[in-house]
């Protein structure tokens, strides 16, 4: 039997089945596709391949995915830390977007997460920027699995002017890489205090019809649920099931603020937690509960 690659490690851990450690084990590669994984010995009388690499002291695993990513924000790294998330938005992150976002800055943000994330084992990620399209490019490039956020926020960006626009922009850029094997795109309206109700109803509809998961921030902090209460009389996540938002599509980023009810009322539509403990951290934001997510 032929392969590209041949890769001997000292323990493969394929992750499914769990809790299974192959000991002395190789994966053969071919035309980018592993096509066995069978003890060193048998590999060595068994497989020619082009390219044998040996890996004695090393643990191979499958690629590691990051579900919540700003990749060109890498940019904006070490700037104002130590304050809460809306002083964070408000008075630098959001004017710093607006002086500094276009096409260049993204593809140049992009490329570095991107060897940041291949450096430390990650194959592949979920987004939400400005100029997704560009990151969408990068990753191609690269090789990495991408996840495109079609962004949508209440307020313009140099990537659209207001909802009708980034509704469009979304649209193309779906159209874009709809053919792409490794790079998709779904929707990303930023969070419940940056998006009202009538762009939320469109994103519903639009992910219906196109069977598409919907990325967003959701109860990251209690500033946040407090505002909510006061601008709509109700919780975020009372008010994204009103819009008829959440369901097996909804990927709820941060999650920090949970009462039970909610935990129950979001298990039971199926939705998805994705659990930040670092941003969550630097911006003092809170703990997921994951534990009682879990269960
Ligand atoms: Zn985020």
């Amino acid at each position: 039997m032929h392969a590209d690659n041949l890769i001997h490690a000292r323990w493969i851990i394929p992750v499914e089945p769990p809790n299974r450690v192959l000991e002395h084990h190789a994966i053969a590669i071919e035309q980018g596709r592993i096509t066995a994984l069978l003890p060193s010995r048998e590999a060595r009388e068994q497989i020619s391949a082009s390219r044998v690499i040996e890996l004695p002291g090393h643990a191979l695993i499958p690629g590691l995915i990051n579900a919540h990513t700003h990749t060109p924000m890498s940019l904006f790294r070490g700037m104002a830390d130590d304050i809460p998330l809306m002083e964070w938005l408000e008075k630098h992150i959001w004017p710093a977007e607006q002086r500094w976002i276009s096409p260049e800055f993204v593809a140049d943000g992009s490329r570095l997460a991107m060897a940041e994330m291949i450096r430390s084992g990650t194959t592949c990620f979920n987004d939400m920027y400005f100029f997704p399209d560009i990151t969408g490019k990068v990753a191609l490039e690269t090789g990495m699995r991408a996840v495109l956020g079609m962004i949508l926020i209440d307020f313009p960006s140099a990537w659209a002017s207001d909802a009708d626009g980034y509704l469009e922009r979304a649209l193309a850029l779906h159209d874009t890489f709809r053919n792409e094997s490794t790079v998709s795109a779904i929707f990303a309206p930023h969070a419940p205090y940056s998006v009202s109700d009538e762009p939320l109803l469109r994103v519903r509809t639009l992910a219906n019809e196109l069977d598409l998961p919907i990325h967003m921030h959701v109860h990251e902090t209690a500033d946040e649920i407090g505002q909510s209460r006061k601008q709509y009389g109700m919780r975020p996540l009372t008010r994204l099931r009103q819009l008829g938002l959440t369901g097996p599509n909804l990927i709820a980023v941060h999650m920090t603020q949970l009462q039970d009810d909610e935990i129950e009322a979001y298990a039971a539509s199926g939705g998805h937690v994705v659990h930040c403990p670092e941003s969550n951290l630097k911006l003092a934001s809170g703990f997921c509960p994951v534990a009682r997510l879990l269960a």
